[in-house]
């Protein structure tokens, strides 16, 4: 069986960490290691490894966890000044957890490119 992600760890409680955001797909977190002043993860409880591996039927999924994106934006103050969404894929994206999630990043102007 595969290794549990780290993710999963902290949805199954195994790890410490505080939910920010939870529904019955879907949880939020802060990212650890954080980019910039917000840095939310944005995570389905359902493991896909990667972007790559997305199916017809995840299209419900990946819109819901970008309207909880969205929420979590306006919640943490930064609709308005503005936040990048991001999926890391494989290796050269940069991509270190493989089970897919959406970095919500803001809070302070961010580098352009
Ligand atoms: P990525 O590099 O796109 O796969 O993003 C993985 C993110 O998960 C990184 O930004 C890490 O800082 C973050 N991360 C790893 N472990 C934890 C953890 N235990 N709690 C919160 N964020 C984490």
């Amino acid at each position: 069986m595969e290794e549990k992600s780290i993710f999963q760890m902290i949805l199954d409680k195994e790890i410490d960490s505080e939910i920010i955001y939870e529904d019955d797909n879907i949880f939020s977190i802060k990212d650890i290691n954080p980019a910039a002043k917000v840095h939310l993860l944005i995570i389905p409880k359902k493991r896909i490894n990667t972007i790559n591996d997305l199916q017809d039927e995840d299209k419900d999924l990946i819109g819901s966890m970008v309207l909880v994106a969205k929420e979590l934006a306006r919640k943490y103050g930064i609709e308005e000044s503005g936040y990048r969404l991001v999926w890391n894929t494989n290796k050269d994206g940069g991509q270190t957890v493989y089970h897919i999630h959406l970095h919500l990043i803001g809070g302070e102007k961010l580098r352009e490119f």
